[in-house]
């Protein structure tokens, strides 16, 4: 078997075979093919797409590239959550510690920014010192101990994914359902999940643009999980606009630290208490959990204990973070400039376009152009309206971070476009668009 062939099969839109795919990945955890032409095929899934055949043998075969972790014995029935991809999106940051200071211990592997979306790991990376490397037997150790944890995808555990979400980041290579589908359920899989979250994102700033190709990603990955005997729950949530109101990496602690104190904004907090229930009714496998309305009454109470915000506090502190930014998050990485955009009219906001606020952070410095690159953690957006909300002239709209002048320019012209108005009243945007709940097969 060549990669020529195979590129070139997929190129004129046939259909790979399941040893040809599984060639292929074997080759990409092994590094025995160059990277042009790992992103030459990439690019020919892109636009010739997979069936379900190909997808379901791409992501088992990926899921199998490395290890298969079983946490049985470290945390009983693993629950894990994982999202498509979104702007403004650190559920994960609130939902560990809520799920985790109800009980459930939760031991979880994230990932860096890919395309516009930002990366749970680079968030976690703005509190100085915290630790995302953790080691298998580190890994295990924390959850058991505290019954929360949550590092960077370690490199036995789905090799090829890492390979190829770095890869896919920086060519233009990651808006497919079967590379999504492959390269969010092999992790999952690998990483020990008996029951998953997937928090489909919908909209302009996530991958999926329409709600059908949401809906059939969330489909196919539910379909692929219970085949894999996965507990499964997928919820197609709105990316339109960004998620809450802060964008970029401290800016994110920020929002996370002020939610977990029972503040933040109430379409991120509504967010994290519904994907937060869908865990624990993973998690309470039909015993306990099971009335949603108690569930989320249960969360609140949680929450305005103050138990999730230690849970938060705890795990910075064990992985190594400087807990002083958590207890004083002025001490958290802060941009130099501080750039307000406001209305020069009045009315409606009609959209804040959640891909046009993303560009303006990646402008500021806030993403990645090419593998591996740094990124500034102060920089960032805060929108400060929603859609649907009434506004006054003069009313602040976005607010700019950023540390260099010309970086600053460049998100100012990204963001100029971002927010438009309407004369007349908007309706605000769904929260939620579907929600699937499936039990294991296998
Ligand atoms: N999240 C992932 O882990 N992979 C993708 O391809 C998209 C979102």
């Amino acid at each position: 078997m060549n990669m020529l062939d195979i590129i070139a099969k997929k190129r004129e839109a046939g259909a790979l075979t399941r040893e040809q795919i599984e060639w292929f990945v074997d080759a990409v955890a092994k590094e025995t093919v160059p990277d042009y032409q790992i992103a030459a095929l990439l690019m020919a899934i892109v636009i010739q797409g997979m069936n379900h055949e190909e997808t379901v043998a791409l992501t088992l075969a990926m899921a199998h590239s490395g290890q298969i972790l079983d946490l049985t014995d470290d945390i009983g029935y693993a629950v894990d959550k994982h999202s498509s991809g979104g702007v403004g999106d650190k559920t994960t940051l609130v939902v560990l510690p809520l799920v985790a200071a109800c009980g459930v211990k939760v031991a979880k592997m994230s990932g860096r920014g890919l395309g516009l979306t930002g990366g749970t790991l680079d968030k976690l990376e703005a509190i100085h010192g915290f630790n995302v490397n953790l080691s298998e037997s580190e890994f295990r150790r924390i959850a058991r101990e505290s019954g929360l944890v949550l590092a960077g995808q370690s490199g036995d555990l789905a090799p090829a994914d890492g390979k190829l979400y770095a890869l896919r980041d920086v060519t233009g290579t990651v808006q497919s359902i079967p590379l999504i589908v492959g390269s969010i359920m092999s992790k999952k899989i690998a990483a020990g999940a008996k029951g998953i979250v997937l928090d489909v994102k919908m909209g302009s700033g996530a991958f999926m643009k329409t709600l059908e190709d949401a809906q059939t990603l969330a489909r196919t990955m539910v379909e692929i999980g219970t085949m894999a005997g996965r507990d499964m729950v997928a919820t197609v949530s709105d990316m339109n606009q960004p998620l809450g109101a802060m964008v970029g990496h401290a800016l994110e602690i920020r929002e996370t630290i002020e939610t977990l104190l029972g503040g933040g904004p109430a379409d991120f907090r509504d967010h994290c208490m519904s994907i937060a229930a869908h865990m624990l009714w993973l998690a309470g496998q039909g015993k306990r959990w099971t009335d949603e309305a108690a569930t989320l009454a249960e969360l609140q109470a949680v929450l305005n204990s103050g138990a999730a915000f230690r849970k938060f506090r705890e795990m910075v502190r064990v992985q190594g973070g400087d807990v002083a930014m958590v207890d004083d998050p002025s001490k958290l990485p802060t941009a130099r400039i501080i750039e307000v955009i406001s209305a020069t009219q009045a009315g409606y906001v009609a959209s804040v376009s959640a891909e046009g606020i993303a560009r303006a952070a990646f402008a500021l410095g806030a993403g990645r152009v090419k593998k591996g690159e740094p990124i500034d953690f102060a920089v960032g957006v805060q929108v400060h309206v929603k859609v649907g909300q009434a506004i006054k002239v003069g009313q602040p709209l976005l607010s700019l971070y950023a540390n260099d002048t010309d970086k600053l320019s460049a998100g100012m012209a990204e963001a100029a476009q971002a927010v438009t108005f309407s004369a007349t009243p908007v309706p605000q945007l769904p929260h939620t668009y579907d929600t699937i709940k499936a039990r294991a097969k296998a």
